[in-house]
């Protein structure tokens, strides 16, 4: 075994260690938990490593590194997440090889990713609604993200477009506002808006939120899927 293979193999054993503990103390199955890999910036020898260390479902934040990636590991039958913001020239890109897009903040994206489908002759895509919970009650500029009160409005629009399937809410905890540095508050949050929408849409059951410094929070506040980098494939250098 390689000395990468070895390095990686010990990160995702501590991921998975920390998953199961997390589990185990909100009373949760192992199995309710999906553990995505964010391999953002790292190559795709890695990602073909973990492949082989049984991981099926990877995330990118970027158009051109994904579909790269994608494209490289086709013969692998990989489970490809978009995680981060996009833009709408992005968007037929993405959906040539994304299998969940989680970023999804405003009804632009939402005609434009529906074209896009229709256009590439694919299955269905998988939606998230991402939630800006630092833009709560109209505070907060902050990154990508709908504000928890516009979240009902673009779900409902995601539910109804051909080809888009609306399947939850993806959250990254805020650096700003009322919810900064208390994870497992806005992950609770965003249960709860996740909680109101499934009483309309019963299908959204996926519930994106946790990283590397706070997965144990949002495996606590109900979480489906952690998207996990660094804790998995070491720490990222700092982008130019
Ligand atoms: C990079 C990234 C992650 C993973 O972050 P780590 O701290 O490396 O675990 C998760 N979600 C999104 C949206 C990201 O951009």
């Amino acid at each position: 075994m390689s000395e990468r293979e070895q390095e990686l193999r010990s990160g995702l054993a501590r991921v998975e260690e920390r998953i199961v503990r997390a589990c185990g103390a909100a009373g949760r199955a192992r199995e309710d938990v999906t553990l995505v890999v964010v391999t953002k910036t790292y190559p795709v020898e890695d990602v073909r490593l973990l492949a082989g260390l049984g991981i099926r479902h990877f995330a990118e934040n970027r158009d051109q590194e994904a579909a790269q990636k994608a494209a490289a590991c086709a013969d692998l039958s990989l489970n490809w997440h978009f995680v981060g913001q996009l833009q709408t020239n992005k968007v037929r890109s993405v959906a040539g090889y994304a299998d969940y897009v989680h970023s999804v903040d405003r009804l632009r994206l939402v005609g434009a990713l529906s074209s896009a489908v229709a256009a590439a002759g694919r299955p269905p895509l998988r939606v998230l609604v991402q939630v800006a919970l630092e833009k709560e009650s109209g505070q907060g500029a902050g990154r990508g993200g709908v504000a928890p009160e516009g979240v009902e409005e673009l779900a409902h629009a995601v539910a109804d477009a051909p080809g888009l399937e609306l399947a939850g809410l993806m959250t990254v905890a805020p650096l700003s506002g009322a919810y900064a540095g208390r994870p497992a508050y806005a992950f609770e949050r965003l249960w709860e808006i996740s909680r109101d929408l499934r009483a309309t849409h019963p299908a959204a059951t996926m519930v994106s939120a946790g990283m590397s410094a706070d997965l144990e929070e949002a495996i606590g506040a109900g979480a489906t899927h952690v998207r996990v980098g660094s804790a998995v494939l070491g720490v990222r250098p700092a982008l130019g």
